[in-house]
């Protein structure tokens, strides 16, 4: 009996805006204790034999050719098929490797399917996670979730050196890179509120009259949005 993962029906995982350009498979054989069918061996592995001839890559000096552990695991069969006493069961499983193309750069994504599965999953490199799905960030993680800075539009996540979390005081998401942390508290804040300042008693007077009768009012302002702060007033 095998359990057998074939090459055609894997269903792998996506890298968000990518495009896949290239599936390199390698089967894992495992042997266990059991009674093998030595006829639907040979068929798995012949079938392995001449996929691996169609899918040899162009121009890559690292990748072994694959022709070669094709020979060595046929070989093999023919060596089980002149032991008759011995039964072992036989799983095929994949071990999967894919290139593709996303905002021109070459991404690698590398997973194991075991015998008889088809469903790749991928590590997402934040939480460890088995995923179906990762994106790649701005500093190159591949992660299940990513957050965007509003103000450059970028991915980060969590393991990022500049990461986008939310502004100290208006909780607008923007990344370390276009947050500044000024003094006295150098808390990260979005540039409207690093831009904070006091209306004057003529502007409160002709816009925020009505909201703050008594505290005093803070305005910033950037290219996204516009911060008012109003003192809480007692009573
Ligand atoms: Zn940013
Ligand atoms: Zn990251
Ligand atoms: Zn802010």
């Amino acid at each position: 009996m095998i359990a057998l993962t074939d090459p055609d029906t894997v269903r792998g995982p996506i890298l968000v805006d990518g495009s896949m350009r290239q599936r390199l498979t390698t089967p894992v054989v495992e042997e266990q204790q059991g009674a093998p069918s030595d006829r639907l061996l040979q068929i798995a592995l012949h079938r392995f034999a001449s996929s691996f001839e169609r899918g040899h890559p162009p121009e890559d000096q690292e990748e072994q050719p694959p022709q070669e552990l094709a020979a060595a695991l046929l070989s093999k069969v023919d060596e089980l098929s002149d032991i008759r006493d011995r039964r072992v069961l036989i799983g095929i499983g994949l071990q999967v490797e894919e290139r593709w193309l996303q905002a021109g750069s070459l991404i690698r994504l590398r997973y194991e399917l075991a015998p008889g599965d088809h469903e790749g999953l991928v590590l997402c490199e934040a939480t460890g996670a088995m995923v179906t799905a990762v994106s790649r960030d701005r500093e190159g993680h591949l992660v299940a979730t990513t957050t965007t800075c509003r103000y450059c539009r970028t991915d980060t996540c969590g393991l990022c050196v500049a990461p986008a979390r939310p502004c100290a005081v208006c909780q607008i998401l923007v990344c370390s890179r276009c947050s500044s942390s000024p003094e006295p508290d150098y808390v990260a804040r979005c540039p409207a509120c690093v831009g904070l300042r006091r209306l004057s008693w003529v502007e409160r007077r002709r816009f925020h009259g009505m909201l703050a009768p008594g505290g005093r009012v803070l305005v910033g302002h950037d290219a996204l949005h516009g911060v008012t702060l109003i003192e809480a007033t007692a009573g």
